[in-house]
């Protein structure tokens, strides 16, 4: 693995930041990069506990949702979602845990939300509700999230997903709030509603990264638009050089086998074809019985697709303008297939040139060589790039037999080959890269 999720819609504060102690004492004896993304739980809605903690809902019958707090039974919930009676009105649709059943609004009274049960089933304690198709008028970052973005920022985690997006706005606010930190995480947005989708480019404009958040999106929009939204965003994001990362049941049948089945091996390698920087498990790492031979298993298909000769051809003609380090990133990669280089060595203080390199998914690795260990960390979740510690330099020529140097010891790159090197030289106080150097070790 290269990156490990803390899923703040679950846990304590203390388990997450042992679960953040644990992860870097593991890189540490390691000697592997990990990349440590909170989770932003964000305006998820859920329904109360129920006596006993479980409830059955009938198709037919009247259940009510309220904002009053009140222990459910078969004909009531309450729900976390104060402004819930303002939002909906009759005839609006309400999903519960997951899609699995569906409410129709009948009425609205004061605090309480009367409907009718149009598919029922069994609904358990804080199970989600989601409300496709109604705006919604809770903020994108609820004071939940602020307190847990303020641990997170704490204990320097180095990527925050903001969940249920919906606007750049909501993107930029997030923004501003991690700007003041020394080395601010970048930004993963989480795409699971139409109003995200939307407004898609400026979304991805806006962020880091993208990661196309396949349950709360299937419930959302339908199950059946996903495939297709999952190859837009990806490509999009690789257009636009944001990184991606395709999530929710990969291997869902692992939580409880040990092997996975034929559709779920043809969805991991159909995330890679579609040009994804990384796969996500949920469950199956999480709570599952298997969680290391999932990883294990969803590794050796990402590996088999990447080696397919019908994987190559996805990542050809990408938009070629726009900027330095764009321009750049393309002279870069189209010298190293003339040269047959042995990797593009990218000497990089913020870690923004390699994720431009990732995305023409070159075969020889992107050598992405920092002095600061948090971009080397993050660095890790991205496509095909080796993060590589090197020391500051002060000039160019130095920075270049410093990366070259650390390359050779690492055995990444031998004497006689060639190399492509990236970097700045300031001018004018400008960071972004602006020299393309071809070098023979
Ligand atoms: C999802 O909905 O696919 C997702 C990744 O979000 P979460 O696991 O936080 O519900």
């Amino acid at each position: 693995m290269s990156a490990v999720r803390l899923n703040f819609s679950h846990g304590t504060k203390a388990k997450h930041l042992a679960r953040i102690r644990a992860a870097r004492s593991v890189s540490r004896i390691t000697g592997c990069r990990l990349a440590v993304l909170m989770d932003l739980q964000g305006p998820k809605i859920r329904v109360g506990s129920f006596k006993g903690g479980e409830v059955r809902l009938e198709k037919g019958n009247s259940f009510t949702l309220t904002t009053s707090q009140v222990t459910g039974d078969a004909s009531r919930a309450s729900t976390t979602y104060e402004a819930l009676p303002h939002d909906v009105r009759r005839g609006s649709r309400i999903f519960l845990a997951d899609g699995s059943m569906e409410l129709i609004v009948q009425k609205v009274q004061g605090g309480d939300v009367l409907t009718e049960v149009v598919r029922g089933g069994a609904l358990r304690n804080n199970q989600g509700i989601n409300l496709p198709g109604t705006p919604l008028r809770t903020p994108s970052l609820t004071a939940k999230d602020r307190a847990d973005l303020d641990f997170g920022l704490r204990h320097g985690v180095d990527l925050v997903a903001l969940s249920f997006v919906r606007r750049s706005k909501d993107v930029e606010m997030l923004r501003r709030m991690v700007s003041h930190h020394p080395k601010p995480p970048w930004i993963v947005v989480k795409i699971e509603k139409q109003e995200a989708l939307d407004e898609i480019e400026a979304i991805l404009d806006a962020a880091d990264g993208v990661m196309v958040a396949r349950g709360d999106l299937g419930v959302e929009v339908g199950l059946e638009r996903v495939p297709e939204i999952q190859k837009r965003v990806i490509a999009e994001a690789n257009r636009r050089g944001r990184f991606s990362i395709t999530a929710t049941q990969m291997l869902e049948s692992m939580i409880d086998h040990p092997r996975p089945t034929r559709a779920e091996v043809s969805d991991v390698a159909n995330a890679v074809f579609d040009g994804t920087d990384a796969l996500m498990l949920s469950a199956e790492s999480a709570v599952g019985a298997y969680p290391a031979r999932a990883v294990e298993i969803m590794r050796t298909i990402a590996e088999e697709a990447e080696n397919s000769a019908f994987y190559a051809k996805a990542f050809e003609g990408f938009a070629k303008i726009g900027g330095f380090h764009r321009a750049a990133s393309y002279a870069a990669t189209s010298a190293a297939k003339e040269l047959g280089a042995a990797a593009v060595i990218s000497i990089t203080p913020t870690g923004r040139m390699p994720r431009l390199l990732a995305r023409f998914r070159l075969s020889p690795p992107v050598i992405a060589c920092s002095a600061s260990d948090a971009v080397l960390d993050r660095l890790s979740l991205i496509w095909g790039v080796v993060p590589l510690k090197i020391a500051t330099a002060r000039h160019a020529e130095r920075a270049i037999e410093g990366a070259i140097n650390a390359a050779r010891a690492s055995g990444l790159i031998a004497q006689g080959q060639y190399v492509v090197v990236t970097l700045s030289m300031l001018s004018g106080g400008s960071e972004a890269t602006n020299v393309v150097k071809l070098h023979r070790v």
